[in-house]
Order: C-alpha cells, then structure tokens, then sequence
C-alpha cells in the first residue's frame, strides 16, 4: 500500500504542532555530553549555531546510532561472517503512467524489458533485478524501487555523497529504458527525486540483548517485548543482483535491545537497536522502527519518574 508524502508532511507538521513538544528542523545531532560514562546531553547543530540540550535521557533515534557510537557505545555494522551491508537505493517518482496499468503489477514492464535488451547489460548499470513499481495514489504516479548502490557507507560522509551521484547516475539509466517498453508504462518522465539516498543499513548499536537469527527463526517471545515484528526478513544481497526473503513466525524486541552497552542514560530505536544481521533485515520497517520509538519514549518517562536508570528499569520488569 502507498500514501502521499506530501499530504503525510501536512499531516505529521500538525500531529507534532499539537503536542506541546519542541521540535527543531534542520538540525543535527553532532555530539554527546557526557560525564564518565553518563551521557548529559547532546550537542546540537543548526543555523543558529551550536547549542548543548541537557536530558535526563537521550534515545538515539538517527538510523545509523550517531550519539551512541560516537558516547562510546559498541556496535556492528553488516553480516557477521564479514561486515558486508545491505546496498543503498535511490527511489525516484514517475509520472505519465498509463491510466491502466495495473496497481498490483511491481514488475511486469521488467520482464518485457529483459525480452528488448540482455538482461546483462541492464545489470552492468543497474545491478538489481528485482525492481518494484509501486502506484501512488495521485493519478498516473508510481514510485520506481530499482537502483542499488552496493559497498558505500552510509556513516562515510564521502562514501555517502558518491553514493548519492551514483544512485542518480542509475536514475537516468532506468529513464532510458524505461523508453523501451512505452507500450507497457506510457511516456513516463521524471517527476521527483528524495532529498537524500535511501540508506538500509549501518550500525546496530549492540545492547543488553542482540535479537539473533536463531530467535527470528523461532519466534522468540521475551517477557519485556515492545513490539512482535511480522514483517519477513528482506535482505537486499550485498554481492548479488538478488533479494533474499524468508519467513518467520514473527518474533519479539526486547526492551533491552533498546539499551546499548558501556553508556548510561541512553536509549536506541530504530533500525540502530541491538539484532543480527538477519532480524535487522525484519525489524528495519517503518512500522516496527515507530513503535519502538514509542516504547523508547514510555519507558524513558517511566523510569525517570521511578527514579531508576534504564538498565535497571529492564531488568526489573525481566
Ligand atoms: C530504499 C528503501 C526502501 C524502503 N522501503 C520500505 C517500505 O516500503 N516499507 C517499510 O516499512 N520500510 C521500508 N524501508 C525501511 C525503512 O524506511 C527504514 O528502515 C526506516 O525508516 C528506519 O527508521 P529509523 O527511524 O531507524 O531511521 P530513519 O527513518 O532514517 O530516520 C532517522 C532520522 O534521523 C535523522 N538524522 C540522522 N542523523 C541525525 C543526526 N546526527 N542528528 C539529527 N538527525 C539525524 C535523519 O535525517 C532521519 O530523519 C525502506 C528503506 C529503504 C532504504
């Protein structure tokens, strides 16, 4: 299912507009304040300049574990057997989609495209053959999943900005195929490209529990479960043209997976909490990423009110 990003935008500016939050756009997160090995706080980057924000707890909630790496937290990044990652993707919208084409038809223009032109060749420049089109409600929209960016960092800045005109050097790619198989998507143009890469996967931020692959495979319930994530693991390969999916029975995040090792006061959520390889590959959706924020949120106030830290807050309700 699809929405509208942009009504989605209007939508959350008064969702958070009502909550007598302080919210700061254009900021970066750049650096813990931290006493030993108690995190104070956090600095902040903006147009204004520097400021410090003082906090009795800080969840980290960047996607790549910014402020824990950088208070010292251990993370990993990639498979275990060799630190490779999941391949970034630069998405782009369409527009000019034929009226007709089919809502739940991801892939069929693929096929016809792999009939006009060897299929190796449109692998050497666009090295993933599994791409999706996915219909937007505004007519005649879709988004085009296909790119993929292997071997770049998404904490390296450089690796990040090359990854990023690669992305867009494969967006072009895709628009000219796209030329042959008209007949299939109509005269389909350029309509919007993200204000940034799509990245899948950096650090995970190893915590009091690391959700392994043998718990996805069996469905481990955990007494301090924040959410069950349903979703299947979706691994982008990182040396291959290829995706790899498989079932599981759906399996729980721990609390103590939000709780990263050696610093205090610090709280995970997103797809920077403590998993394998293999349960990042599940757990990194929208859905699951936003209810482990909320969790991280409750039982940030909750144990602040008790008087606890986070740690011992966990391991109570264990
Ligand atoms: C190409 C692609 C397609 C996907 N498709 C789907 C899909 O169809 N369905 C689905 O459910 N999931 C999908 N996912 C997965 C999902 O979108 C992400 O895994 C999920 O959004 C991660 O959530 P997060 O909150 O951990 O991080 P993010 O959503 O990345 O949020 C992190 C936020 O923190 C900000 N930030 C980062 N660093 C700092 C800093 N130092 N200081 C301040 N702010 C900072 C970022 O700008 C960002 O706004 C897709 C991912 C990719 C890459």
């Amino acid at each position: 299912m699809s929405f509208d990003s942009c009504e989605m935008a209007l939508l959350l500016d008064e969702y958070v507009t009502g909550l007598g939050i302080d919210v700061l756009l254009y900021t970066m997160g750049t650096d813990p304040i931290l006493e030993g090995d108690k995190l104070k706080g956090v600095f902040l980057r903006n147009k204004s300049g520097e400021q410090a924000v003082l906090a009795d707890m800080v969840i980290d909630c960047t996607g790549d574990g910014d402020i824990a790496a950088r208070a010292g937290a251990p993370f990993r990044i990639g498979r275990e057997n060799d630190g490779v990652f999941q391949p970034m993707t630069m998405m782009f919208k369409i527009g000019g989609l034929r009226p007709d084409y089919e809502r739940d038809d991801l892939r069929s223009w693929y096929d016809a495209l792999i009939e006009r032109m060897p299929e190796k060749e449109i692998l050497a420049e666009i090295p993933y053959d599994n791409p999706a089109l996915i219909t937007l409600p505004r007519r005649g929209e879709a988004l085009i999943q296909w790119t993929h960016v292997k071997r770049c960092l998404g904490t390296d800045a450089e690796q990040l900005t090359a990854a990023t005109f690669e992305g867009r050097r494969q967006v072009r790619r895709a628009l000219e195929c796209f030329k042959l198989v008209r007949d299939k998507l109509g005269d389909v143009y350029l309509l919007d490209l993200p204000a940034v890469i799509g990245v899948r996967e950096t650090r995970r931020i190893t915590g009091e529990y690391i959700i392994s692959e043998e718990d996805v495979k069996n469905g481990v319930r955990q007494p301090d479960a924040v959410c069950r994530v349903h979703f299947g693991v979706d691994i982008h390969e990182p040396e291959q043209t290829r995706q790899t999916c498989w079932k599981h029975p759906g399996f729980d995040i721990p609390l103590r997976s939000l709780i990263p090792l050696k610093v205090e006061n610090l709280m995970t959520a997103g797809r920077c909490i403590s998993g394998s390889f293999a349960a990042h590959a599940a757990y990194r959706v929208t859905g699951d990423c936003l209810r482990m924020g909320e969790a991280a949120g409750s039982a940030a106030v909750a144990a602040i009110r008790a008087g606890q830290s986070i740690r011992s807050y966990a391991a109570r309700r264990l």
